[in-house]
């Protein structure tokens, strides 16, 4: 009798912070395409963001809280505790080692597939994996993106999660603001957030801020 082969996923962010979107697209993947496992992979140092994230502490622990009720869903902080950049070729190649068998699954917002062929050796990530996208909004649809970057060859799944206006960036402009979040994040990351003072408009923001002269 041959084993089957074991269905397994890599979800990476930033997660600063995780968010209502991230939880609901790692439940319905998990149970849409059948998954035995997702590793939610908090990244590094992300090499293709500008602004220096909030450290790796606050972010692996506010995704072990976040996704803590996904059955299937585990936090693993390897990506956080790798020197330099982040290169999700990297953590694929390792998994791949760890996991033979396994078919590969990764799950990307459709952001992420419009800048795809920007990533380190995404062909490695094509070669290997499915690329399961998620609409994020009307703007952009999924299907075009498929068709247009990877062709019709590429392993592409296009995921049939709802999609939720929400973003990281939103969620830490709000609280900067002093505005509320409780809808937009786990209840759990909401409290983390306030106990550890994350995303708070420090004096440096106030006054390197631009200067509003009407
Ligand atoms: P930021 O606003 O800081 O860029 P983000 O909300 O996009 O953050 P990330 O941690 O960067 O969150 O996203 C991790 C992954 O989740 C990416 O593949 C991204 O495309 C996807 N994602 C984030 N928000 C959504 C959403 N609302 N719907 C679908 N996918 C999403």
């Amino acid at each position: 009798m041959t084993a089957v082969a074991p269905r397994l996923g890599l979800f990476g962010g930033t997660f600063d912070p995780p968010h209502n979107a991230h939880v609901a697209l790692a439940r319905n993947a998990i149970a849409e395409l059948g998954l035995d496992k997702l590793y939610i992979l908090p990244t590094g140092q992300p090499w293709h963001r500008g602004q220096a994230p909030s450290a790796a502490v606050h972010r692996v622990a506010m995704a072990r809280l976040a996704f803590e009720d996904v059955t299937g869903a585990v936090v693993d902080a390897r990506e956080t505790l790798r020197p330099g950049a982040t290169y999700t070729a990297d953590t694929l190649q390792e998994l791949r080692a760890e996991h033979p068998a396994a078919q590969w699954h990764l799950l990307i917002g459709v952001d992420q597939a419009l800048a795809f062929t920007q990533w380190r050796r995404w062909q490695e990530l094509v070669a290997h994996a499915i690329i399961c996208i998620a609409q994020r909004d009307h703007s952009t649809p999924a299907s075009e993106v498929f068709s247009s970057k990877f062709g019709s060859k590429s392993q592409i799944r296009l995921l049939q999660t709802p999609w939720m206006p929400v973003s990281a960036t939103d969620i830490r402009q709000r609280v900067a603001h002093g505005l509320g979040v409780s809808h937009l994040v786990p209840q759990a990351v909401a409290r983390y957030i306030v106990d550890h003072s994350l995303y708070q408009i420090t004096q440096t923001d106030h006054l390197n801020r631009p200067i509003d002269d009407h």
